[in-house]
C-alpha cells in the first residue's frame, strides 16, 4: 500500500498526521457534543467511524491510540489487509469494530463477509445473495444497513427512495427488497445509510437526513419483528446535519486525518 500522496508526488508527512490526530478527534468529539445537545441527545448515542481509507497502518494505530475504535473502510481487499495487519499489532482479540461503508463489487463479497463487522452499502439484491451465500459457509453474522438513494444522484448508489413519499413502486419494491433480505441467512438489517449530495445548500442536506429517517420510520412499521433504529448519516462536512436529524452513525475521515491528496 503506498502512502496518499505517492502517485501525485506532493509532499506528504505521515508524522505530522500521526501528532495532530488526537487534536483532530478532540475537536470531532467537541463537534458531536454540540450538535448532539442542540438535538436533545446523547453524544454516547452516536458512533463515530473513523475513515481510514487510503491511509497507512500506523495512521489507524495511531488513531486507536487516541482512542478511536471503529474504522471504516471502502474496499474490500484495503480492510482485509489493515485488520489483519492490525491484528498481528494489538492481538486478534482487540476491541475493534470494522466497518465496510462502500459500494461492494460484487466479486468482493467474499472478503467483505469475512472481514466488515458491520455492511453500510446494501444497495442491491445481487451483494445480499452473494454475502449471505459466503456468511453461511463460514458460519459468521453481519449486520448492515440498507443503503438508501433519496438524493436522486445518478451518481449515488443506493437502493431509488427519491420520491418514495409519493411513489407507490418505490415503496413497494423497497419492501419487497428488506422482505427477501431478511430470508437470507446471516444478513441483520440495522438500519438506513444514506449519503448528501456534494456541494448543495445546508437545507438540502438537512432534508435527506430527514427523509431517510421518515423513510426508517415507515419501513419499521412493516416490519415490527426488526429493529430498523440506527442511521448512518453524515461525514467530515455535514456530521452535525446528521446528528442533529437522528444520525446514530458518523462515517468520519477527513476531519481526523486531513485531506487525501
Ligand atoms: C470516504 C467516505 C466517507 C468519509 O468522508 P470524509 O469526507 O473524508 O469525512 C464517508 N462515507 C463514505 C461512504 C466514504 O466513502
Amino acid at each position: 500500500m503506498g502512502w496518499p500522496g505517492s502517485e501525485t508526488g506532493q509532499p506528504f508527512d505521515i508524522i505530522t498526521i500521526m501528532s495532530k490526530i488526537a487534536e483532530h478527534y478532540l475537536l470531532v468529539q467537541e463537534r458531536i457534543a454540540a450538535a448532539a445537545q442542540r438535538a436533545g441527545r446523547a453524544s454516547e448515542d452516536i458512533t463515530m467511524i473513523a475513515v481510514t481509507k487510503t491511509w497507512p497502518v500506523d495512521v489507524v494505530l495511531s488513531a486507536y491510540e487516541a482512542g478511536m475504535r471503529h474504522f471504516g473502510e471502502n474496499r474490500a481487499e484495503e480492510l482485509e489487509a489493515k485488520r489483519s495487519a492490525i491484528n498481528a499489532a494489538l492481538g486478534p482479540d482487540n476491541d475493534i469494530t470494522w466497518h465496510h461503508i462502500g459500494t461492494l463489487q460484487s466479486r468482493k463479497t467474499n472478503l467483505a463477509a469475512e472481514n466488515a463487522d458491520i455492511f453500510h452499502a446494501m444497495d442491491r439484491l445481487k451483494i445480499a445473495k452473494r454475502l449471505s451465500r459466503r456468511l453461511e459457509i463460514i458460519d459468521r453474522e453481519l449486520p448492515y444497513f440498507l443503503e438508501v438513494n433519496i438524493s436522486e444522484e445518478a451518481s449515488k448508489s443506493g437502493f431509488a427512495c427519491g420520491n418514495w413519499e409519493n411513489s407507490a413502486t418505490e415503496k413497494e419494491h423497497l419492501r419487497n427488497s428488506v422482505e427477501t433480505i431478511n430470508q437470507l441467512p446471516g444478513l441483520h438489517l440495522q438500519g438506513l445509510m444514506t449519503m448528501a449530495p456534494w456541494g448543495v445548500e445546508e437545507e438540502i442536506i438537512r432534508s435527506v437526513f430527514r427523509r431517510t429517517r421518515q423513510l426508517a420510520a415507515w419501513l419499521q412499521a412493516s416490519f415490527p419483528q426488526v429493529s430498523i433504529s440506527k442511521l448512518s448519516m453524515g461525514m467530515s462536512d455535514d456530521f452535525e446535519i446528521g446528528i442533529e436529524e437522528g444520525a446514530t452513525h458518523i462515517r468520519v475521515g477527513r476531519a481526523l486525518f486531513g485531506s487525501r491528496h
